[in-house]
């Protein structure tokens, strides 16, 4: 197994990515139980790609070993596209997803357009001279109410046909989700690579 250095301190996300790559030989680690320390990395990007971008390379300039970073967020079409790439600090950085939740249907109430996307740019660099970038995406609506208990974040509210992200198991969300969509999209791109 080639290990992957993943530039997140998310759980769900690694477990995502390692059930995904680990056909190819890759087993993903956390940048953490390497030692790479990214507290101190700023995503100041202006889009998922750059922050995604800004990840990967951060951690590729600590290890030199092939990294995966993403970058992620919620676009809701009637707030032009917010919160977007500041999904996480929306509302505060401090303020609880159920929170950040109750905030976002106020902002939605009244409102008829309820369409929305969650967007994932992936970026992958393997050397120096090989850097792979990938986006994957998964449109559906904002719910009136939160439904259901599984998942993360904003998956309570977001509905695809008619059913929440919360509502679905891992492996129902991942055939679906943006991330599911950007890895397979990066599982694709890496089987054509030597690693
Ligand atoms: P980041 O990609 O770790 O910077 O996080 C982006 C933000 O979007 C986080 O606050 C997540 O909770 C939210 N987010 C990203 N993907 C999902 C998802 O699949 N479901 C719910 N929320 C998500």
């Amino acid at each position: 197994m080639r290990e992957f250095i993943i530039a997140t301190h998310n759980v769900k996300k690694l477990v995502e990515l390692d059930r995904i790559l680990n056909p190819l030989g890759i087993k993903a680690v956390t940048a953490d139980s390497r030692g790479i320390d990214l507290s101190d990395v700023e995503e100041n990007g202006m889009s998922f790609k750059e922050n995604a971008a800004i990840k990967a390379r951060a951690a590729f300039e600590e290890c030199h070993l092939p990294v995966i970073a993403d970058d992620s967020g919620l676009c809701v079409d009637a707030l032009g596209g917010r919160p977007g790439i500041y999904s996480a600090r929306y509302g505060g950085e401090s303020l609880s997803f159920a929170d950040k939740i109750t905030l976002l249907l106020a902002e939605m109430d009244g409102v008829e357009n309820r369409t929305a996307h969650f967007c994932c740019a992936v970026c992958c660099i393997l050397d120096d001279d090989r850097v792979i970038e990938v986006e994957g995406r998964c449109d559906g609506t904002i719910a009136d109410a939160p439904c259901g208990d599984g998942g993360f974040g904003y998956d309570p509210i977001f509905l695809v046909d008619g059913v929440s992200f919360a509502s679905l198991s891992a492996e129902e969300k991942d055939k679906i989700s943006h991330r599911g969509n950007a890895l397979r999209l990066l599982r694709d791109a890496l089987s054509k690579e030597d690693i």
